[in-house]
C-alpha cells in the first residue's frame, strides 16, 4: 500500500499556475502526495521557487538552467545565487541536455559545458541532481 509519494519533478513556479497553484498543491496534498520538488529553468524560478518553498511545507525548491536556456554568464550568476544559500535547496535542477533544441555541435558543446558545471556543483553541496534529457542519449 501506498501512504507516501513524492512529486519530484514539478513545474508550480510557472505562470500558468498563477490563478490556481493552492488548489493544485491541495488536491496533490489530498492524493497523498507529501512532498513536491519544485524544479526551475532560470535565476528567476529559482527566487520563485525558494518564495513558494517558504509559503508551503510541502514544497522543496530547486534551482537550474534549463538546457535551452545554456549560457556561461547566466550559469554562473545561478551557481553563485545557490552557492550563497545552499541548505535552502533540495536538489539541482532542472539541468540537462536537450539536442532535439540544439542540432549544431556548437550549441550541443555549451550544453554539455553548463550541464557539467551543474554537476559539479551537485557533488560540492551533495544534493540530487534534477535531469532534463532529450535525443542526448
Ligand atoms: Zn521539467
Amino acid at each position: 500500500m501506498v501512504n507516501f509519494l513524492t512529486d519530484t519533478h514539478a513545474h508550480l513556479c510557472d505562470q500558468a499556475f498563477d490563478q490556481d497553484r493552492r488548489e493544485v498543491i491541495n488536491r496533490a496534498q489530498k492524493a497523498g502526495v507529501k512532498a513536491i520538488v519544485l524544479v526551475g529553468e532560470t535565476l528567476d524560478d529559482a527566487k520563485r521557487n525558494l518564495a513558494l518553498a517558504g509559503e508551503y511545507p510541502c514544497l522543496k525548491a530547486a534551482a537550474g538552467l534549463y538546457p535551452e536556456y545554456a549560457d556561461l554568464e547566466e550559469a554562473e550568476r545561478l551557481i553563485a545565487f545557490i552557492r550563497n544559500q545552499p541548505r535552502s535547496f533540495s536538489a539541482i535542477g532542472e539541468v540537462g541536455l536537450d539536442f532535439w533544441i540544439a542540432k549544431e555541435e556548437e550549441a550541443r558543446e555549451l550544453q554539455r559545458v553548463v550541464f557539467r558545471k551543474f554537476i559539479e556543483l551537485a557533488g560540492e553541496l551533495d544534493l540530487p541532481l534534477n535531469v532534463h534529457s532529450r535525443s542526448a542519449w
